[in-house]
């Protein structure tokens, strides 16, 4: 899981992976500590294992986290600090792909950090973000946040916003927009990458219209419509 590199965002339906989640003190990836880390692994589509452990933050929990969250100070008195948490999450995680809600923009940049700030390395693991599968997959929904998609399927919410349960969610949702990408592909507005498994969309250039590949720019892969 550590590495040199970060891994890459891929924008795909993959069989094996992990989905994580954090809860924190806030929303800043400069400011902020994690005070809970779960993960769920599948294989096969299936649910297999479970991680799920709170954090001593090593500081106040503010109310407004608190309130989201329903996480307290007196409950993490006890957790482990972080780099332990995070060690562990690492074996659990190995090298599978990351997913999670919004995680490109929230989640990852905290375990970027940290694993920066106590190893002197990043998580070279690759990510799919369920919140850009979902614009790409189901364009033109008004919200995207993870309890409304898992309404949209009828998907239980109880106990949304600890970590474990939002995993849960997260994993069937990505699931879910598996079957709406392949509505799409079976609809012709949509392809899948013969080079990395991304989907595809319509583009327009210079020379007409073309297939072009959502894993740009770590996939530049191109298909020409006959005219
Ligand atoms: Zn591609």
């Amino acid at each position: 899981m550590l590495a040199d590199q970060p891994g890459r965002n891929r924008k795909t339906f993959v069989e094996d992976y992990v989905v994580f989640d954090l809860e924190t003190t806030g929303l800043s990836s400069n400011y902020d500590q994690v005070v809970e880390i779960s993960g769920v692994k599948v294989r096969n589509h299936e649910v297999v294992e479970e991680f799920s452990s709170l954090v001593n933050p090593g500081r106040h929990i503010p109310e407004v986290a608190t309130d989201v969250n329903g996480i307290t100070d007196d409950m993490v008195r006890e957790a482990p600090e972080f780099r332990q948490v995070l060690q562990d999450f690492s074996a659990f995680a190995g090298e599978l792909v990351l997913v999670g809600h919004n995680i490109h923009r929230f989640d990852l940049p905290f375990l970027y950090r940290d694993a920066q700030n106590y190893w002197g390395r990043t998580i070279g693991n690759d990510y799919v973000d369920t919140l850009q599968m979902a614009k790409i997959c189901l364009p033109g929904r008004k919200g995207y946040g993870l309890g409304s998609l898992a309404q949209n399927y009828g998907i239980s919410t109880v106990g949304a916003h600890r970590a474990l349960a939002d995993c849960h969610m997260t994993q069937k949702v990505y699931e879910k927009l598996r079957g709406e990408l392949e509505n799409r592909v079976r609809e012709g507005c949509m392809r899948i990458c013969p080079q990395c498994g991304s989907p595809m969309v319509v583009r327009q250039g210079p020379m007409g219209g073309f297939w072009g590949c959502l894993g740009f720019p770590f996939c530049r892969c191109t298909v020409n419509i006959p005219r």
